[in-house]
């Protein structure tokens, strides 16, 4: 699919043009890339963005492409592949501070801080994609989020054309948020991350499927490790560690709908129309109260493995939508809008799509 190298002046990276982008996400469907380049260095990701400049041509920047939807047409943009490599350390008092380029496959990073006996991390085993996506959806699963532990996120500001150093604290982390993702998508390019880990801490637990895990395979006082091997058992059994090439439930963006976040008020009148006491719901320490999106589709009438034609839902978890061969980006699209639709027309509550959408799909 890809166009022969487009040559380029001393220094700046090769790009290539008409790239296809389904490989290189994880549902594997939509269309190619106008432009591509992949970022080795530092200064390549800047040489990119000079050359965009110049052409006057969009930027999107890519990681592991597990949290994509690429629209069938594809992107008339300059595609930045982010794949700056290396992991730094350094002591901050009794921390440890891990700096990770962006470019860093996540889980290996995870691993490498578990084997190490620094806690922090260990609950986001199993997660797709690289390091410089972590902050821009505030990466969270089993009662753990990296805005907990990200203390410096180095990025280059696409408007000033400097690399910024961002304090944790300035990145404006919510549920699956950040200022990246909220404020301005787009402008900033993150380089590397820097999480502070808490050298033989104890393992975060609060999550009751965890527990329940743990103590099922008769762990009494869990170690990193523990609770890194039983997030990654329990992901297994919904399709949520990509390590299966046989899994058909494998070509997924993992959930693909936000747990709605709603006043009590409404969450009271969704209860109501659900007509179940039993609905899950966790308030929140600012009042407002999150909801279950899979309890929530499968309420709606929606059971595992429906059936959309070249789309399904995945038979393990109600929140992902799985691609199947021949699917194409807006069948993915529909089933998603039909699923959005229906929860709203039954319960009230419109769901939002988790994943970028990258074009109109
Ligand atoms: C099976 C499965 C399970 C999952 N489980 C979870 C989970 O438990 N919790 C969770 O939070 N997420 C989960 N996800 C979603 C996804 O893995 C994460 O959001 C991940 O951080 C995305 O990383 P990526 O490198 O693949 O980003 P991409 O999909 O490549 O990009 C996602 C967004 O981040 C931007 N971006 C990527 N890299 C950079 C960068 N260096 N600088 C600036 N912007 C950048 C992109 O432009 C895009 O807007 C899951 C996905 C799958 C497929």
């Amino acid at each position: 699919m890809s166009a022969a190298p487009r040559s380029t002046a001393a220094g700046t990276p090769e790009i290539r043009e008409q790239v296809a982008l389904a490989p290189r996400t994880t549902l594997g469907v939509g269309g190619p890339a106008r432009w591509l380049v992949e970022a080795r260095e530092e200064a390549d990701v800047a040489a990119a963005l000079a050359w965009a400049r110049a052409r006057g041509c969009a930027v999107r920047v890519l990681g592991g492409g597990s949290n994509l939807l690429v629209a069938d047409a594809g992107v008339d943009a300059l595609v930045i592949h982010v794949a700056l490599r290396g992991v730094e350390t350094r002591p901050a008092g009794a921390a440890i501070d891990v700096t990770a380029a962006a470019g860093e496959p996540w889980d290996d990073l995870v691993r490498l801080t578990v084997e190490r006996g620094w806690a922090g991390l260990e609950c986001l085993s199993g997660i797709p994609g690289l390091v410089g996506a972590t902050p821009i959806q505030n990466v969270g699963a089993y009662g753990q989020e990296v805005s907990e532990t990200v203390v410096r996120v180095r990025a280059l500001d696409t408007v000033s054309g400097r690399v910024e150093t961002l304090a944790g604290s300035d990145c404006g982390f919510a549920y699956r948020n950040s200022a990246f993702k909220r404020r301005e998508p787009g402008r900033f390019v993150v380089l590397a991350v820097t999480y502070r880990l808490r050298p033989g801490g104890a393992p975060t637990l609060r999550y009751a499927d965890v527990e329940r895990h743990l103590a099922a395979r008769g762990v009494a006082a869990p170690t990193l490790d523990d609770v890194r091997a039983s997030v990654l058992e329990i992901r297994r059994s919904k399709s949520m560690v990509l390590d299966d090439p046989a899994d058909p439930n494998r070509r997924s963006c993992g959930s693909f709908f936000l747990n709605p976040v709603v006043p009590a008020a409404d969450a009271q009148a969704v209860l109501e129309r659900a007509g179940d006491a039993a609905m899950p719901r966790w308030p929140q320490p600012d009042g407002l109260v999150k909801l279950s999106a899979a309890w929530l589709i499968e309420r709606a009438g929606f059971r595992r493995g429906h059936d959309a034609g070249a789309v399904a839902l995945s038979t393990r978890h109600a929140l992902a939508i799985v691609a199947r061969d021949g699917a194409r980006a807006r069948d993915v699209a529909a089933l998603a809008r039909h699923i959005q639709d229906t929860v709203h027309a039954r319960l009230g509550v419109r769901l939002t799509p988790e994943p970028v959408f990258w074009g109109d799909p």
